[in-house]
């Protein structure tokens, strides 16, 4: 495996620089997507054993003193955690951290945006996989679509320009939308990205075929859009970007079906200070165990560069490589730990 990126950080065995964190701040949210949250019933973490915005600004500080330029705020549904334009201008004032970027549903991002912008965050992706409401419900089970398309205007009002949409595509749910997506895109200023379904903890009711691939993507598009380029970039993001003859670029992060593991540079910490090194990893390392039973910083660092550079995860190259690929996780065990949920973990 050859590292792709160079960085001043530590590389793990495969030669991957440390630079992307993912940073959960809650793992509560207010929508149940199928492909992420379908079961009726969740374990939350205690919310004594969330980190609080200190001690993730502290934590985050640490990190970017060993390699982290890019941190992403994230959840379950971050807008929910109290206050975060707090912890965005505490993260946004460590000069270490030349990309600081959020995920949402979007759901309370009208009456967060401007507040957001004005704490120094510039990077936004909201997630929403179809334009119809009627979908929007079966797909999240909560009947929120109009807020989230408010949510949207109102990031652009805000300030927001490099607005990113990600959808993911579930055969049979959202699949004839590739394109009514990309419009939508184009009106709202943002560029959008086709997720496949991916088979993380919490996709209880993931199989193969709803999964719909990267090439089915393309060929849909082309038969709508003509002819599609590549375009051709050298960095560690996910999504391999395409270009259509009017300009207008859209990204596919094919982790099912073309695993990018090769170049991964990211890592996740959940709300209670779990650090995992994989999406798929099903052991992480207790930094908040660390830091509340006071270590200094140089101890955190040497136990964060000592699990990085140990790295072998390849998750989604070894899930892709299985004869007969299922659900990652049974419920029985996801109850037993929550940490094994994407929600926990933060996508
Ligand atoms: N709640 C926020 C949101 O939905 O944007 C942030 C957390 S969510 C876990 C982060 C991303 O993970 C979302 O874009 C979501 O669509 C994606 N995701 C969740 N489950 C997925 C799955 N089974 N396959 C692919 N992407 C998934
Ligand atoms: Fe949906 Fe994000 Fe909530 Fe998961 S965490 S259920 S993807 S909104
Ligand atoms: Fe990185 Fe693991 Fe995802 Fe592969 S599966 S890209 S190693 S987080």
């Amino acid at each position: 495996m050859q590292p792709s990126v160079k960085s001043k950080g530590p590389a793990d065995a495969f030669g991957r620089p440390l630079l992307n964190l993912r940073i959960s701040v809650t793992d509560r949210c207010n929508l149940r997507c199928r492909y992420c949250m379908p079961e009726e019933e969740y374990g939350w973490l205690p919310r004594e054993e969330l980190l609080s915005f200190e001690e993730i600004s502290e934590l985050a500080g640490i990190f970017t003193e060993v390699g982290i330029e890019k941190v992403r705020l994230t959840g379950g549904e971050p807008l929910l955690r109290k206050d975060l334009p707090v912890l965005v201008r505490m993260l946004a004032q460590n000069p270490r951290i030349r990309d600081l970027a959020l995920t949402t549903n979007g759901v309370l991002l009208a009456g967060q945006a401007q507040a957001l912008w004005d704490a120094g965050l510039h990077r936004l992706t909201v997630s929403l996989d179809t334009l119809r409401p009627d979908r929007f419900l079966v797909l999240t089970r909560r009947d929120a679509h109009a807020p989230v398309l408010r949510g949207i205007e109102a990031a652009r009002q805000a300030g927001f320009r490099a607005l990113k949409i990600d959808a993911v595509v579930v055969r049979g749910a959202n699949e004839d939308e590739l394109a009514d997506l990309i419009e939508f895109g184009k009106r709202a200023g943002a560029e959008v990205r086709f997720i496949e379904y991916m088979d993380v903890g919490g996709a209880t009711q993931w199989s193969r075929s709803k999964v719909v691939s990267r090439a089915e993507m393309l060929d849909a598009l082309s038969r709508r859009y003509g002819r599609i380029e590549p375009v051709v970039e050298d960095c560690s993001a996910p999504a391999e970007r395409f270009l259509l003859a009017d300009g207008t670029v859209f990204g596919i992060i094919a982790s099912t079906t073309t695993p990018f593991c090769r170049r991964c540079d990211r890592s996740r910490l959940t709300a209670d200070g779990i650090w995992y090194l994989c999406l798929y990893a099903q052991k992480g390392t207790d930094l908040r165990k660390s830091l509340r039973s006071g270590a200094t910083r140089d101890e955190i660092k040497s136990l964060i560069v000592s699990q990085w550079t140990k790295r072998t995860d390849r998750g989604a190259e070894e899930r892709k490589d299985l004869p007969s690929r299922g659900v990652l996780v049974g419920i029985q065990q996801l109850r037993q730990d929550p940490h094994l949920e994407m929600h926990t973990r933060g996508g």
